[in-house]
């Protein structure tokens, strides 16, 4: 197995990890109801999708 041959500095470990953060989720706004959603998913406020109610609800019926 590989070992290495120089200790890695605090300098270069750092500058490795600059491009490690997270970023915000893509959100995008309900046709139906404006609320924030993931794209290509069902709507979590008002359960929409591509402009009909794609789950059963208990206020629907
Ligand atoms: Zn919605």
């Amino acid at each position: 197995m590989a070992v290495p041959r120089n200790r890695t500095s605090n300098a270069r470990k750092n500058s490795r990890r600059a491009h490690h953060a997270k970023k915000p989720k893509n959100l995008a706004a309900c046709s139906n109801c404006g609320g924030r959603r993931l794209s290509h998913q069902m709507c979590p406020h008002c359960g929409f999708y591509s402009g009909r109610s794609v789950i059963e609800q208990a206020s629907a019926t």
